[in-house]
């Protein structure tokens, strides 16, 4: 039995760029529900964009990168004992629905519903110490072997998410594919498409994350200020690029890369997540050179064993990607340095103590 205390520390959104650390009750869970004691929570772009943007109503407690201990398991909720190592996926989708049977999982409506909560709208929760994981989404809980740590385990929810995107892009091996950007994201990708067969050019502007790029199995790296990018990607691609991944929310990427594509190649969005910018863009190379241009958000429960496996058995070995650690009280820095990360910084982790 886990001794809970009645409230915990969270870091709560109350406005534009506005996180407080605060007080809250520990929340209570319901006979089908888990309460989870949070051990690390990875800084998600997706949650930046809600704190800088203000694109959601406070006040909600963010954080879905989660990973912890169960410490206490209702009647009702079956498969989990107190102890467990977990990680959380806060969306999951009901599996039945018109956009499920089309594989949109994202669209599904259960899967908008976050599941997991430290108070207040559920919005994931991870900032505070303490989580309730509701019903629906207990079919993404995944227990983390004695070997790896909660920060491997944060990491789960992100690997989804490259994982579906790459399964998105359906390549055969042996294609060249550009991964421009060369993030936490960009990384998985490169690693992820170098696993999978692929021939990989990684291009960023931060020649640390391009030394990293080689190690995570790119073939070729490149500055992405380079005059003559195209030449050079078009030399190393002997004639046209079989795919590019943008993962940088760049429109010049998007249209540069657009040329550099065979007919018939793959263009796939992964940054571009605000809504109201256009851009322009030849549709010809989309109606008569069938390049296609795919977008793909979010994470495809039905990888979940596949991401497990990827990450714990370190094939896909996140740790060099973890690079800053923050405790609770200093979240809204370790939101700005994820926001703002300097040449060394790739994904920025919150602590709530263990590992
Ligand atoms: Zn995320
Ligand atoms: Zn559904």
């Amino acid at each position: 039995m886990f001794d809970i205390p009645k409230s915990m520390r969270a870091v709560v959104y109350r406005g534009l760029n506005d996180l407080r650390v605060e007080t809250l009750p520990v929340p209570r869970i319901k006979d089908d529900e888990l309460l989870v004691k949070v051990g690390v929570c990875g800084v998600c772009p997706t949650d930046i964009k809600k704190i800088q943007f203000g694109t959601v109503t406070p006040p909600r407690v963010f954080g879905h990168e989660t990973a912890g201990t169960v410490v206490r398991v209702g009647k009702r909720a079956r498969g989990f004992k107190e102890g467990d190592r977990v990680a959380l996926h806060h969306h999951v989708p009901c599996l039945h629905c018109h956009h499920c049977r089309h594989r949109a999982f994202a669209q599904c409506a259960q899967y908008k519903r976050t599941g997991i909560t430290a108070g207040f709208k559920p919005a994931g929760g991870g900032y505070a110490e303490y989580v309730r994981v509701m019903n629906f989404v207990l079919p993404g809980v995944v227990k983390i072997p004695a070997r790896n740590s909660f920060e491997e385990g944060a990491m789960l929810e992100p690997v989804n998410t490259v994982l579906k995107a790459v399964r998105r892009l359906s390549l055969l091996r042996g294609d060249t594919v550009h991964v421009a950007g060369q993030g936490p994201i960009g990384l998985m990708f490169t690693r992820l498409l170098q696993l999978e067969g692929m021939r990989v050019i990684a291009t960023d502007l931060i020649p640390s994350r391009l030394k990293i790029a080689r190690k995570f199995g790119a073939r070729w790296v490149a500055d992405g200020r380079n005059q003559r990018l195209g030449n050079t990607i078009l030399t190393w691609a002997k004639e046209r690029l079989d795919a590019t991944v943008v993962a940088v929310p760049s429109d010049a990427v998007v249209r540069e890369n657009l040329v550099w594509l065979r007919g018939g190649g793959k263009l796939l969005l992964f940054a571009h997540t605000r809504r109201g910018l256009a851009t322009e863009l030849e549709l010809a190379s989309v109606c008569v050179d069938e390049k296609d241009i795919i977008g793909s958000y979010s994470s495809d429960v039905t990888l979940q064993d596949e991401v497990a496996r990827l990450v714990f058995s370190r094939k896909l070995d996140v740790r060099p990607l973890l690079t800053h650690r923050f405790p609770l009280e200093k979240t809204a820095h370790a939101v700005k340095l994820a926001a703002n990360p300097s040449a060394d910084a790739l994904k920025v982790l919150v602590y709530q103590g263990g590992t």
